[in-house]
């Protein structure tokens, strides 16, 4: 059994896996343990009275999965042969690995806005992850542009270093959960901007970094600009499909098509799992039982395949 990724979806098809006498590999591409190793605490994975971290969460997944005998490939996939069994995942290096069944749980990216200074910026005081670079804006304004939960955690997360963080969101209403929202609304150094999007962010200083970022008011048109030292975009995520164009079917969004409530894809034998099918709940609970669902399918398949 060859597994796709190393998120909740991923390890919970290697402790299934591993159990069903499958032997199953994981890799874990570029992000072991997946999306939740970028955050911090973790409220709603069920099963923890207390607040938990994401990370820890993850490692302890990791280290149930290797318990039960699964085994962890460091490597990132660059193309796959689905065209006869075993089926072939093609690493960076050249290394191919071999499965009589694949389950795939590649999870989603983080999106960014698209727009050209924002990419001469990355990693100069725009980031997609305050989790990771929160930290180097102690005592220094910052924006978080999005509306979800993923926007609204951050910017809670932000005022652990600043005491002067924006939410910018392009409606007039949040989607993030209440009991986020009641938290944002109630914290005394987060401020919101309705209905505005970034037109620009803007660079200065030596060595360049952001200073400021130009709003446009979507309702009028007007433009303003606002000093901020750190930009966090946190507008979603898309699924991580591009190495299945043309192998599996995808929706017209990238997310990988599954028979409805299971996890087949059109490929006999190809399962997938997490939020690389899911583009309704993506927590980390329902990738792990979708996880757990693709290990099941697997095992029947294999029972019915010899
Ligand atoms: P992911 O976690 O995205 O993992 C994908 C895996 O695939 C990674 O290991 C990656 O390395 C691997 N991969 C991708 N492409 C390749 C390739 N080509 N080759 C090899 N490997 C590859 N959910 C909650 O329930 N509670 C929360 O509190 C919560 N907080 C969140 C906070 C943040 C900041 C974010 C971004 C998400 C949060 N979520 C939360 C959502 C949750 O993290 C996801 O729903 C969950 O991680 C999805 O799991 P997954 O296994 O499907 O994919
Ligand atoms: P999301 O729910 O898809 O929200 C994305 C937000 O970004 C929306 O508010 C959207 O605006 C805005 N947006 C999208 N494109 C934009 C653009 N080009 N310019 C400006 N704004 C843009 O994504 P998410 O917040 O990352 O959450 C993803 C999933 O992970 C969700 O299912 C979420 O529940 C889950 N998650 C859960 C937790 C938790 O349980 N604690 C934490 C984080 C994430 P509109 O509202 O106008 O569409």
């Amino acid at each position: 059994m060859l597994i796709l990724g190393s998120g909740p979806a991923g390890l919970s098809a290697a402790i299934y896996g591993a159990r069903a006498g499958m032997n199953p590999i994981v890799v874990q591409g570029i992000q072991p343990g997946g999306q939740l190793t970028t955050t911090t605490e973790v409220e709603n994975y069920p099963g923890f009275r207390e607040v938990i971290q994401g990370p820890w969460l993850m490692q302890e997944m990791q280290a149930q999965a290797e318990h039960v005998g699964a085994r962890m490939m460091y490597d990132h996939i660059a193309s796959v042969d689905l065209s006869s069994r075993p089926f072939k995942l093609i690493g960076d290096g050249g290394t191919i690995y071999e499965g009589d069944t694949l389950v795939i749980a590649t999870g989603a990216q983080a999106k960014w806005l698209g727009i050209e200074s924002e990419t001469l910026l990355r990693g100069k005081g725009v980031s997609a992850c305050a989790t990771c670079d929160g930290f180097f804006y102690r005592g220094k304004k910052v924006a978080v542009i999005g509306g979800g939960n993923t926007a609204v955690e951050e910017a809670l997360y932000l005022t652990n270093h600043s005491q002067d963080v924006t939410l910018i969101h392009r409606r007039d209403s949040l989607r993030a959960e209440k009991i986020l929202q009641d938290r944002l609304f109630a914290h005394p150094h987060i401020k919101v901007i309705w209905n505005h999007e970034v037109s620009r962010f803007i660079g200065g200083g030596q060595p360049e970094g952001l200073v400021a970022m130009e709003l446009r008011d979507l309702n009028s048109g007007a433009l303003q600009v606002i000093d901020v030292d750190g930009g966090f975009v946190a507008i979603g995520h898309q699924p991580a499909t591009d190495i299945f164009k043309g192998h599996l079917a995808l929706d017209n969004e990238g997310y990988m098509l599954v028979e409805p409530g299971r996890t087949m894809t059109n490929v006999p034998g190809v399962f997938a799992c997490g939020d690389v099918a899911d583009r309704i709940y993506r927590q980390a609970v329902t990738a792990a039982g979708t996880g757990c669902m693709a290990a099941l399918d697997a095992e029947r398949f294999l029972g019915h395949a010899g």
